[in-house]
């Protein structure tokens, strides 16, 4: 999507620069009367914004307030391409393969497996509690990715596609995680105590049956073991070390109880401070927040306190146009900061409840993204400032402001 700066390079009509709709119905004989082809049309360089007058002759009410919500940097440099899914507007194969995920439902199960998962049996796995690693080794014995012998033959290895622990067989998934003799064993010693049919010839269709009526701590169980075989299997084909039962069941017994503590120490992790935090002597603290309606007019609010709590200045503005709740919070940051700056304020700690605003501040407002320029505009603000550092506080510390 385009970036307007100056508007010379994006053609109304062709390229997208609207986020959300794009503008099909106009008033073709303005349009063709007024020769508008560039976005830098309906700029006005006289009042350095949108030309309000020109927009309403064109467009349908929606659709100039989606354009009215494009924020016009004041240093209007060139329009440029970024990516609107990414927080700083930069393109990455990662972001772009989520896109075409989501929007063409092209999951990885369906196209790595022929076998239909349904979504509740995925939930079951991920959602058990079991350590991550254990569960992705499920994941990929369903989806048939885990590298075992016949696999890897197919892939055109050479190597022989003996089970690892008995050679009575080919070593597929199926058989070397659940159906192979000493494994059953295994599974059937367990506190699980599941007997499985050795004519069962699909992992998935064997996981699906098993879990089916399984609670989460049942399933983590699961998971813990076929982790543990599949270490086993590993420990025979590369140290040469024989299969143990007792051991297997040890480790599996051993990776739940690894699960326990990193749950214990999660809980243990400290919690952020939520309620309000004096600033340091001599600067002064600013909070401030954006609520947006559904039709993206933003209203604001900000106050200013000193290291006693004692309020110095509060401000309230509303009906401003913005893309996106982010977007809205940084227009507030610059106005907050702007305002700071002719109240002179000299010493300022801002805050704000807005993560996203805080991580692209962090970063120094790198970025392609509207949300990046705003940032830079507001950290220009800076230099007015002795003093001025923005910290990240959850929204019960900022509900002085938080009144939407
Ligand atoms: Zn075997």
């Amino acid at each position: 999507m385009w970036k307007v700066g100056n508007g010379e390079r994006i053609n109304i009509w062709r390229d997208a620069c609207l986020p959300n709709r794009p503008p099909v119905h106009c008033n073709w004989r303005v349009v063709h009367d007024y020769g508008i082809q560039k976005v830098s049309h309906l700029i006005s360089y006289l009042h350095g914004g949108w030309n309000r007058t020109l927009l309403d002759m064109i467009f349908p009410l929606l659709i100039v307030a989606s354009i009215l919500a494009i924020l016009l940097a004041t240093n209007r440099g060139e329009d440029v391409l970024f990516w609107p899914m990414a927080q700083d507007g930069f393109y990455t194969t990662k972001l772009g393969y989520r896109f075409v995920s989501k929007h063409q439902h092209v999951g990885v199960a369906s196209s790595s497996s022929k076998v239909f998962y349904p979504p509740d049996f995925w939930s079951k796995i991920w959602g058990s509690n079991a350590l991550p690693r254990c569960k992705e080794v499920v994941w990929r014995a369903c989806l048939s990715v885990l590298p075992v012998r016949v696999l890897l033959r197919a892939c055109g290895m050479e190597v022989s596609t003996e089970c690892p622990f008995s050679a009575d067989h080919e070593e597929f998934v199926a058989h070397v995680l659940l159906l192979c003799e000493a494994v059953r064993g295994c599974w059937f010693a367990s506190n699980l105590g599941v007997c499985w049919d050795p004519s069962s010839s699909s992992f998935g269709d064997a996981m699906q049956a098993l879990v089916s009526a399984m609670d989460a701590e049942d399933v983590g169980r699961v998971c813990a073991m076929i982790y543990a075989l599949w270490e086993a299997r590993n420990r025979v084909i590369f140290d040469g070390q024989p299969f143990d039962l007792g051991r297997v069941l040890q480790r599996a017994q051993g990776l739940l109880a690894d699960e326990g503590a990193a749950s214990v120490q999660l809980r243990r992790a400290p919690v952020m401070h939520s309620t309000w935090q004096r600033p340091s002597c001599c600067v002064y603290k600013v909070n401030f927040d954006a609520a947006m309606s559904q039709d993206g007019v933003a209203g604001f609010g900000m106050v200013v306190r000193d290291e006693e709590g004692a309020a110095f200045a509060a401000a309230t503005a509303s009906s401003f146009y913005a893309l996106s709740e982010a977007v809205g919070e940084v227009m507030r940051l610059r106005w907050a900061m702007s305002l700071a700056v002719d109240l002179g304020f000299r010493s300022v700690c801002l805050e704000t409840d807005c993560l996203q605003l805080f991580e692209v501040w962090k970063k120094g407002g790198v970025g392609r993204s509207y949300l990046a320029t705003l940032v830079q505009e507001a950290r220009s603000l800076s230099s007015f400032f002795d003093v001025v550092n923005l910290s990240f506080i959850r929204r019960t510390g900022n509900c002085v402001v938080d009144f939407f």
